[in-house]
């Protein structure tokens, strides 16, 4: 596998790549990576000559200080899992490379109505960005092919706003989430979970479960209130748990058939914020 820690140097190979035909697959990550990731890695990989992953952690999508210092940094292991899984091309760049400028001047997206929804109104300013830094990759990668997690649902609609509203010539794919044994969605702050918060961070996604069975039996609210109800009984604090139109994120007040549903929750175990959702 390739290292590049420059844009130029990464543009150089792609250019020689692109020239012979090849197609680009991209996988953005903030390192620290799983077998979520991986699961991104392959699937650009069945589809594409090249795949180049990334790995950056961003600060502007930080709107918490401590999240940024405390996230998590496994470089090593994330080299040989890439290099396991015949990743082509890892772009690691620093945060100089990435923001030359500074960090103080930043550009305004416009992302539309669904940028202040749920994690933007949680996260004020995360999809700026989410926006500055994947436009910026794309930028450096121009591929023909983008991967990104459902498990991040509104960051991938975000980023379908991002590549239609400027134009970009980039095809967005969204990659199934790929959970633990016990449900849990794997997520980079799994890690920073102390073993009893581990234990019962799957009822985030048991809750998701028994809303997804409920549809037609019981009102969405009810269940709402059961799955908050148990989730604050265990010590673990939900911000959100919301029924939504999967293509706007607008909020449904009671299941309905004729539009396309998700259920998103996010939640606080101790420290640390998990986000799942399901498909009704
Ligand atoms: P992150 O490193 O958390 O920024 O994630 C990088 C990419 O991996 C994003 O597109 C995520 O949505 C995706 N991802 C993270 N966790 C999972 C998962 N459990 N299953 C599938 N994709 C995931």
């Amino acid at each position: 596998m390739y290292i590049f820690h420059t844009i130029i140097e990464l543009n150089n190979f792609l250019i020689r790549e692109k020239t012979n035909g090849n197609t680009i697959g991209f996988v953005p990550t903030m390192g620290a990576l799983h077998e979520g990731h991986m699961s991104l890695i392959q699937e650009a990989k069945r589809n594409n000559n090249i795949v180049v992953a990334s790995i950056f952690v961003n600060p502007t999508q930080f709107n918490n200080a401590s999240d940024l210092t405390n996230y998590p940094k496994t470089i090593d292991q994330d080299i040989l899992k890439l290099e396991t899984n015949q990743c082509d091309v890892l772009f690691l760049p620093d945060v100089a490379e990435m923001y030359p400028n500074g960090m103080d001047t930043l550009p305004h997206y416009n992302l539309g109505p669904i940028e202040e929804k749920l994690e933007g109104q949680f996260r004020p300013g995360h999809f700026q960005g989410v926006a500055i830094i994947v436009h910026k990759l794309l930028n450096a990668v121009q591929p023909h092919n983008l991967y990104m997690g459902q498990k991040d649902y509104q960051q991938c609609l975000i980023v379908k706003e991002l590549i239609d509203r400027n134009g970009i010539d980039t095809q967005l794919h969204i990659v199934p989430i790929k959970r633990a044994a016990d449900g849990l969605a794997l997520s980079s702050r799994n890690m920073r979970l102390t073993e009893g918060e581990r234990q019962l961070a799957n009822l985030l996604y048991q809750c998701l479960v028994s809303i997804q069975a409920q549809n037609g039996n019981k009102p969405f609210a009810v269940v709402q209130k059961e799955c908050w109800d148990i989730l604050e009984r265990k010590g673990i604090t939900p911000e959100y748990i919301l029924l939504c139109n999967a293509d706007t994120l607008d909020t449904i007040e009671e299941y309905d058939s004729h539009q396309p549903m998700i259920v998103l929750i996010a939640a606080y175990l101790g420290e640390i914020r998990l986000i799942d959702n399901l498909v009704i």
